[in-house]
């Protein structure tokens, strides 16, 4: 029989352009692809009817994902049944990704696989808001941080220590913790005139900009309703939106 392997493949930020070829090889070749949510789903609709698409992501209007060992086991099963398996992720899926844990379980099972790294949200979703999160009058570091950590884990994000540490924060998955995020960081040290972006849905066609400061984000946050998946930019190269925005969605 023929071996099975599982190619863990970062799918990009949104836009189908943004997927590497080496990605879009594989996703043709597959038997087996396993998505979640933020999978941009004109990825899925080119691919050929007969490849089996299994959705492992939150289901519509709950929280509930499948349960921690629910992916492996699928990604395992496949892969015995000799099938090439693409666990497919949004952005690159080692950033917030669960892609390491996902292959940990792999190895133990000892299943062959092979990592596609794509092109993440944390720089993309900036990049088409027309902010560069370096820029060598403005920013000579970048962090890249989750806002939403498990709650029954202690927090591991230092934000303090953080607002004076870099120059520019890029902050994934922190829209609910916006205003205890921003707290902290003034706490920690930030002007609270810093510019902040709030960037909606980037690179697909509804994506949206919100620019502001941490006086005032937190307000027209709410006021614009902003919704998840959106990544959060605080730092001086916000200021840059301006004058380099080009994406018209
Ligand atoms: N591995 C992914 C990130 C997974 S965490 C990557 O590399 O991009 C999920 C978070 O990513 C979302 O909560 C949001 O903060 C961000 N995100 C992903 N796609 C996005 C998009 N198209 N627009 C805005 N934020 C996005």
């Amino acid at each position: 029989m023929k071996k099975g392997k599982v190619y863990l493949v970062g799918g990009g930020p949104g836009d189908p352009g943004l997927l590497t070829t080496k990605a879009r090889d594989i996703l043709a070749r597959a038997d087996v692809i396993v998505y979640d949510r933020l999978v941009a789903r004109r990825i899925l609709q080119e691919l050929p009817k007969h490849i089996s698409k299994i959705y492992v992501g939150k289901r519509s209007g709950t929280n509930s994902i499948p349960g921690q060992d629910a992916i492996p086991r699928i990604l395992v099963s496949n892969a015995e049944k000799g099938k090439l398996v693409v666990r497919l992720k949004g952005g690159d899926p080692f950033l917030f990704g669960r892609g390491g844990e996902e292959i940990q379980r792999l190895r133990e099972a000892g299943v062959d696989f092979e990592v596609v790294p794509g092109i993440t949200s944390a720089l993309a979703v900036p990049a088409y808001a027309g902010i560069p999160v370096t820029h060598r009058k403005f920013a000579s570091s970048v962090a890249i941080v989750t806002g939403h950590e498990d709650p029954q884990k202690s927090e591991r994000v230092d934000w303090k220590k953080l607002a004076t540490a870099v120059d520019t924060i890029v902050i994934l998955m922190g829209v609910d913790n916006l205003q205890s995020i921003l707290k902290r960081l003034v706490e920690g040290g930030c002007n609270i005139e810093t510019p902040v972006a709030i960037i909606e849905r980037g690179t697909t066609k509804r994506q949206r900009v919100t620019v502001g400061t941490i006086r005032t984000i937190t307000a027209q946050a709410v006021e614009r309703r902003i919704m998840s998946p959106a990544v959060i930019v605080v730092g001086d190269v916000v200021n840059l939106q301006k004058e380099l925005s080009w994406f018209k969605s």
